[in-house]
């Protein structure tokens, strides 16, 4: 079941060392590319600076490497594209659906009490637009993009493969979001957009709990008229707090001395069957065949 022109991603954060909920994400995207005769990549998303630690992208790539996960072209590093980024909101500018925001978290948090928004996390707040009519003599912070255009909400439709039909009101249920941070990074969302259309990446398969920024994702390719992905949003593995599986709920680093078990419970996490080979690149093959069946 080739696919021509397949190219799948694999985009770690290099914040720690591969941990059993990583290395689903991982195993699952080299299966699809496997399964679909095609490319599989992979990119060092660190564009967080702050959140990065030195040494963890050689580490992640050793651990893959141990598991036969091999990517078919060098690593490409989030860090080196910043010109790729500006360049991406230059065409925004141009298209005028970007703007300056002077506001800090306090200010947001102030302007959505006063609405009387209350309740729910922060993050999950939608920005209320405080300074999409100007700055009125604030000194810009961040760049955010217009949700909202000529007095048309973005609404995005998507498909994904497992989890089926999505459609959500960026406007209404994100908001206009950042690009471009106050502390002066690009945002991830511009950063895996931009790279995803560089990279010429026909399908992204990663975990489930990004699946709620697909439409966000969706959106800017759309005004950056970059082609969409198809998606595929896979299981999380949990940890003992009932959150997924992550460094700061205890994540233990894989143990790729000997990868076969750490293999075997990403593939049960995966819903693949229990495979019979004792050797990695056998049990490789067994499993991109087992995923053919389930996916394709
Ligand atoms: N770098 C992101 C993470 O580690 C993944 C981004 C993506 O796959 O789109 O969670």
């Amino acid at each position: 079941p080739r696919r021509p022109g397949y190219i799948g991603r694999f985009a770690p954060s290099p914040t720690g060392p591969l941990h059993a909920g990583s290395l689903v994400a991982a195993l699952a995207s080299w299966l699809d590319a496997r399964a679909h005769g095609g490319q599989w990549l992979v990119r060092i998303e660190d564009v967080d600076t702050p959140r990065c630690v030195p040494g963890a992208d050689e580490l992640i790539l050793r651990q893959l490497a141990r598991c036969g996960l091999f990517p078919d072209a060098p690593p490409v590093y989030q860090s080196q594209r910043s010109d790729h980024y500006g360049a991406a909101m230059a065409r925004l500018k141009a298209l005028g659906v970007v703007y300056p925001c002077a506001c800090t978290r306090r200010e947001v948090e102030e302007a959505l009490v006063a609405l009387g928004v209350l309740g729910g996390r922060f993050e999950e707040r939608v920005y209320p637009g405080t300074c999409r009519g100007g700055l009125h003599d604030r000194p810009a912070r961040a760049m955010r993009l217009l949700t909202v255009c000529g007095g048309i909400e973005a609404v995005v439709s998507w498909h994904d493969r497992r989890l089926g039909p999505h459609r959500q009101n960026v406007a209404r249920e994100v908001g206009d979001f950042v690009l471009h941070r106050a502390d002066g990074l690009w945002a991830y969302q511009l950063a895996v957009v931009v790279d995803d259309g560089d990279q010429g990446v026909t399908d992204v398969v990663r975990g489930e709990d990004l699946a709620d920024n697909t439409a966000r994702q969706i959106h800017l390719q759309r005004l950056l008229a970059l082609p969409e992905p198809r998606y595929l949003h896979v299981p999380l593995v949990m940890g003992a707090d009932g959150h997924k599986l992550s460094k700061q709920n205890g994540a233990a680093p894989l143990d790729t001395r000997d990868p076969l078990p750490a293999l075997r419970d990403a593939a049960r996490t995966l819903g693949l069957p229990l495979l019979q080979p004792t050797l990695v690149p056998d049990w490789l093959q067994a499993a991109t065949l087992a995923w053919s069946q389930m996916w394709l």
